[in-house]
């Protein structure tokens, strides 16, 4: 098996080669057609396609392609997804900046009724992807709700690249080649064709392959477990801590899906069950659900998962509210495999009452080596255990003393996620032995 470093660092460089191997190819024989043009603004139309092939990548980065997420995982994907859109905004705009203070002239071209239409698409491409860009940095404050947004976000980033690229091919400076045509033709081709994928191709293969509600049992701390069944085949296989997309009685192609870990065993893939908090819109709808609604899921997806740690002699997992989702399938998985190795579960919640899966978790004391520690925030008048937050006093005194034989689990709200990072780094935890899962991808 390669190490995950190694194809972690195939994708770097298969990106890198993506982003500049179209702008060399342009460079190659024969040259620009205008030979005159001065040293300036050749380096900036290089900028202005290096952040046109990076946006088009950007359609590869948020497709779910199971091999890139198996390497990093989503949200470390997303991440990259948003540093890189502000990289290639940067690089775009930058084009025609240097071009304005190298030639003002050109700022003629921002006269849009006066000006040619390969200046309009840049002029529009611009507005579009600046529309991009503050929707989904200021997403919240704007208060556009998370599924308009969404569809915003495709809109925006279709008409960014098609005018980008109607823009090139009408300068056609570089692009004046058929067979260059062709070759930039066929990035924005492919970038479409992965947004055609995402949004046509995944949901019918999803409408082949339902789940229908089995039940919803209400759990502790505000949460409900939906029960799906699959409908006409084997299920879906997991490994355990990782997540789907669920779409909830209506068709997968309205693209109103959420994402979920599983919360039961990867040892029964044809019984799925997801612990879901009611904390909005959607997830507030999930009590009132009825046996035999139709369900269908897009996944697994995340490396989040004990599976790719097979030589770990232990677990510590770190739990806060809701993230117990993840660290439950992970132990119920264990249990089924009659795993003997030990798992520490540090778990913070609000009160005694709140703590969802209590019992479950005390049943499975007596199938695996488990140690639990409970959290309280606001702990009854005779609670003898520990409370307030997981910090390093509160680590230090748990976890085992040989700090790197074991893989450690975080999953909580995001505050809590860096604090407790924080404290294991300082407790010489080995970074590459602490594995995190966001449950805010946006
Ligand atoms: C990998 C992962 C695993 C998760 N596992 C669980 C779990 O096991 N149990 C659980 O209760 N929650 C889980 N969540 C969180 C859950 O997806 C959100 O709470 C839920 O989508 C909120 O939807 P809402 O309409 O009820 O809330 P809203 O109030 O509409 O949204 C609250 C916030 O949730 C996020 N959100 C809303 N809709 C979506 C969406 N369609 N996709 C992504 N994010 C969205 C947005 O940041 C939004 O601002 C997980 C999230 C991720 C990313």
């Amino acid at each position: 098996m390669r190490s995950p470093v190694a194809v972690a660092a195939f994708w770097i460089g298969l990106y890198l080669m993506a982003t500049l191997l179209p702008l060399l190819v342009l460079l190659f024989y024969p040259p620009a057609l205008d030979q005159g043009r001065n040293w300036w603004t050749e380096f900036s139309v290089a900028l202005g396609f290096i952040g046109l092939a990076m946006m088009a990548l950007q359609f590869a980065l948020t497709a779910r392609i199971n091999r890139i997420e198996a390497s990093y995982g989503v949200d470390i994907i997303l991440q990259f997804h948003r540093y890189i859109s502000l990289v290639a905004v940067g690089l775009i705009l930058l084009h025609p900046l240097i071009l304005f203070v190298d030639n003002p002239e050109t700022l003629a071209l921002l006269n849009f009724p006066a000006a040619p239409w390969r200046a309009r698409f840049a002029v529009l491409g611009t507005l579009a992807l600046l529309a991009l860009v503050i929707t989904s940095i200021w997403r919240k404050r704007l208060a556009i709700p998370y599924e308009s947004w969404r569809i915003l976000h495709g809109i925006f980033a279709v008409a960014a690249l098609t005018l980008g690229l109607a823009h090139a091919l009408g300068v056609s400076n570089y692009l004046g080649l058929f067979w260059k045509v062709v070759l930039w033709s066929a990035i924005a081709i492919l970038a479409l064709w992965l947004l055609i994928y995402v949004r046509v191709i995944k949901p019918w293969l999803m409408l082949k392959r339902p789940f229908l509600v089995e039940t919803v049992i209400p759990q502790r701390g505000n949460v409900w477990s939906l029960v799906l069944r699959p409908k006409g085949h084997e299920g879906m296989p997991f490994q355990p801590g990782q997540f789907a997309w669920i779409t909830l009685d209506i068709s997968p192609f309205r693209m109103r899906e959420h994402p979920f870990s599983m919360s039961s065993s990867a040892e029964q893939p044809d019984r799925l069950e997801f612990g879901i908090k009611a904390l909005g819109d959607f997830t507030n709808t999930i009590k009132d659900v009825k046996p035999g609604t139709k369900a269908y899921l897009d996944g697994p997806y995340g490396v989040f998962t004990i599976d790719r740690y097979e030589d770990a002699a232990g677990f510590v997992l770190v739990a806060g509210g809701i993230g117990i989702t993840p660290m439950m399938s992970m132990l119920l998985t264990h249990a089924d495999r009659q795993d003997e190795r030990p798992f520490l579960l540090i778990y913070a919640s609000q009160t005694w009452e709140d703590i969802t899966f209590r019992e479950e978790l005390e049943a499975l004391k007596e199938k695996l080596a488990l140690s639990i520690v409970y959290v309280l925030r606001k702990p009854p008048e005779d609670w003898s255990g520990e409370t307030g937050y997981v910090d390093q006093e509160l680590l230090s005194r748990h976890i085992p003393k040989r700090r790197g034989s074991r893989q450690y689990f975080i999953c909580a709200a995001p505050k809590m996620m860096d604090q407790v990072e924080a404290a294991l780094h300082r407790l010489e935890v080995p970074i590459d032995h602490v594995q995190m899962e966001h449950f805010n991808l946006v």
